[in-house]
């Protein structure tokens, strides 16, 4: 699919068209093309051309061969930028062009598809038009024709020949809206088809046992709504009745970050290990399992429970350590990232599984995980999710699981202070970086990408992708900060401060190591990607900066600044973005003016659509969260529409359960090839 369109339909007048970005035109060539050569030894080729409101310059570079394509009195449209040079002539640099021809209408949107070296988009898409008409009658419909109409679809024919060649604003959006119903309706069906969790044998049961050991060694008292949280989990697992058969918990813990998830997964590790079986902990990234383990090893030494880690980059000798304590079974926590789903891995007796911030790992991986128990009776399964989920799509995202909410912050919590600036306050705002570490706080600041420009090119002003939101065809996007360089930036302007580096791109231990010299108060200010996003916790942070802030979704940077705030220093967050659309600007002051996460979420749904919910794309170490596709979906506003899919897979699940009639099959196909799974093997 096109990553955007040009909107050459919407010709202009040369004079309205001036400094406008880009823009059509229709003009009529008024010399002969003009070749010079430049100091830099590229050669420029000239020509004047005007419309009724006035005359420009057009201008190529290195292009000789347009002299045999414009002469005079002839007509072309062009789409280029228009602007004024340093002589206050009006310039049209390196347009596209097309002849006006009487009898051969030009089309008004023209697709502008994602390229490779030595690749064109006009040759690109000359092929796909090619092929366009002959192969669109063949591509199968997944969606019933009842569906269709009851929904008011056009055929997926329609769809993807429209998503190509709109014939007209409406036949566009049309198109969108089943793409994006298809995704919808596909994520759907692949969560509901992989969550059958209650369904499934008998869960193991836990004896009553006191949680007073544990909880003497916090130093502070639990939240209510904690304690609450903690009860669920215990009346799910524990049961004194050993002739009582038990349901395996599926309890899904939500709560705004900085609500104290954490402890209360630790309590029911606790519980897990004073009954003598095994429970694992999965976390998305490794600098979060290195502080959930760093955290818990803590407490449970101080009872004697033995906790181990296992990560990516945990040592050979050390992993072969921890595989055996996992199958001899004395290694009672296990705390660690994908690597527990590793074939090695194998458990004596595991009793529970936690995975922390839900959404980033594929339902596949959890039923992976929960396999791993040698046991005939199921482990339970606590889930926990720091992204408030919109309620339109609680139900889909939560599958069959109970909710447990943290619905109140730990006492004296302060507010994060949230200010939105754009570039005119870089020297305020690096004066207040040195400030706030002189005052003993630390900084975090994110930016969008790792290096050079380079790592998103394309993607950077894709239709769909969050910095055009504001318009599918705006292309006027800031240009993009990245960490590395600006790191080094900032370490110049600021010799006095300890600035560190953290991506994605880095080796774990690398990551680790720099993490641990931020928590440990050996950095002042970190700059990061969103590697950072979820989890890590530093009390100490007063500082949250985000740069190109138009880039993330709100709910993301709720997430950031939850990073933020922790302590009982007063905290702050500042939102840096260049973007001045009415929306992009209207996006943030949401942020400025709303703390609650789950505000956030319903607004950033809105705004956003629902991919956003499901996975990132944004970051390097989260991107293989699954097969979903959420490309049209992210663009979608729609919320009733959403709800549409929502509902229609219910009804699809309901009559066809595993998705076995044959009228479904297309459909199954498409869900075992985002799943990667076999459907027969799962359910
Ligand atoms: P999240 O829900 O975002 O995962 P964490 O579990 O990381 O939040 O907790 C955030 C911080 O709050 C941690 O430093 C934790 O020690 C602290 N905390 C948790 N519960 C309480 C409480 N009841 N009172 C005070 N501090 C708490
Ligand atoms: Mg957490």
């Amino acid at each position: 699919f096109p990553r955007a369109f040009e909107k050459r339909g919407d010709v202009r007048l040369l004079a309205d068209a001036i400094g406008q970005g880009d823009a059509a035109v229709i003009l009529t060539v008024a010399s002969e093309v003009h070749s010079a050569k430049l100091k830099s030894g590229k050669t420029i080729q000239k020509f004047r051309a005007f419309d009724d409101s006035g005359s420009c310059e057009v201008i190529f570079f290195n292009s000789p061969y347009i002299r045999d394509i414009f002469h005079v009195g002839c007509v072309f449209r062009f789409y280029g930028k228009i602007a004024y040079t340093k002589v206050r002539t009006v310039q049209l640099s390196t347009p596209r062009y097309e002849p006006v021809i009487e009898g051969a209408p030009l089309p008004d949107f023209v697709p502008v598809y994602p390229l490779t070296a030595g690749l064109t988009s006009k040759y690109l898409s000359r092929l796909i038009a090619e092929v366009m008409e002959e192969a669109v009658v063949a591509i199968p419909d997944p969606l019933a024709e009842q569906i269709r109409l009851d929904h008011g679809l056009p055929t997926l024919a329609y769809a993807v020949r429209n998503a190509h060649f709109p014939e007209s604003e409406e036949a566009l959006s049309r198109a969108m809206r089943r793409l994006s119903f298809d995704e919808l309706l596909s994520f759907s069906l692949g969560i509901s088809l992989s969550s059958h969790y209650k369904n499934a044998a008998d869960g193991i049961r836990i004896p009553p046992a006191s949680i007073r050991p544990f909880t003497d060694l916090l130093p502070y008292e639990l939240t209510g709504a904690q304690k609450r949280a903690f009860n669920d989990v215990y009346r799910d697992m524990v049961i004194g009745d050993e002739k009582k058969a038990v349901h395996p918990m599926a309890r899904i813990l939500v709560g705004d970050v900085g609500s104290g998830k954490t402890v209360v997964a630790q309590m029911a590790m606790y519980l897990i290990a004073a009954a003598g079986k095994q429970a694992a902990l999965m976390a998305p990234t490794e600098i979060l399992a290195e502080q959930h383990y760093a955290d818990t090893e803590k407490l449970f030494g101080r009872l004697g429970i033995p906790v181990a880690i296992l990560t990516g980059s945990t040592p050979q000798k050390e992993k072969n350590r921890v595989y055996a304590g996992l199958s001899d079974g004395s290694i009672k926590a296990v705390i660690g990232t994908h690597a527990l789903l590793s074939d090695k891995v194998h458990f004596s007796s595991l009793a529970l599984v936690i995975t922390d911030e839900q959404h980033r790992f594929g339902v596949t991986q959890r039923a992976v995980l929960k396999e791993k128990s040698t046991s005939e009776l199921q482990a339970h399964l606590l889930v926990m999710s720091a992204t408030p989920i919109p309620r339109t799509l609680a139900l889909t995202l939560y599958g069959d699981l109970d909710v447990s909410r943290i619905d109140e912050m730990p006492k004296g919590r302060m507010r994060v202070d949230t200010y939105v600036v754009d570039e005119s306050y870089r020297m305020r705002l690096n004066d207040f970086i040195r400030k706030q570490v002189a005052l003993g706080g630390q900084c975090y600041i994110v930016c969008p990408s790792i290096e050079s420009a380079e790592d998103d090119g394309e993607e950077t002003q894709a239709l769909f992708t969050p910095a055009s939101i504001s318009s599918p065809f705006a292309s006027d996007a800031p240009a993009l900060k990245n960490a590395t360089e600006y790191a080094e930036n900032l370490q110049k302007s600021l010799p006095d401060v300890r600035v560190g580096l953290l991506h994605g791109k880095m080796k774990g231990k690398e990551k680790d190591e720099i993490m641990q010299r931020f928590a440990e108060g050996e950095i002042d200010v970190l700059v990061s990607t969103t590697v950072i996003e979820v989890g890590v916790n530093v009390p100490n942070a007063t500082l949250m900066i985000v740069e190109n802030a138009e880039r993330f979704g709100l709910s993301q940077l709720h997430q950031l600044r939850g990073r933020v705030g922790r302590g009982t220093k007063k905290s702050y967050c500042v939102l840096v973005s260049d973007l001045k659309t009415e929306k992009a600007q209207a996006r943030l002051e949401t942020m400025r003016t709303t703390y609650d996460g789950y505000a956030i979420a319903e607004k950033d749904l809105l705004l956003r659509g629902p991919g956003d919910f499901f996975s990132s794309n944004t970051d390097d170490s989260l991107r293989q969260s699954g097969g979903f596709d959420f490309r049209f979906s992210s663009l979608c506003d729609d919320t009733e529409l959403m709800e549409e899919a929502f509902r229609t897979a219910k009804a699809i699940i309901g009559e066809d359960p595993h998705l076995q009639l044959p009228k479904n099959a297309l459909l199954r196909k498409k869900i075992e090839k985002a799943l990667n799974a076999d459907l027969s093997l799962i359910s």
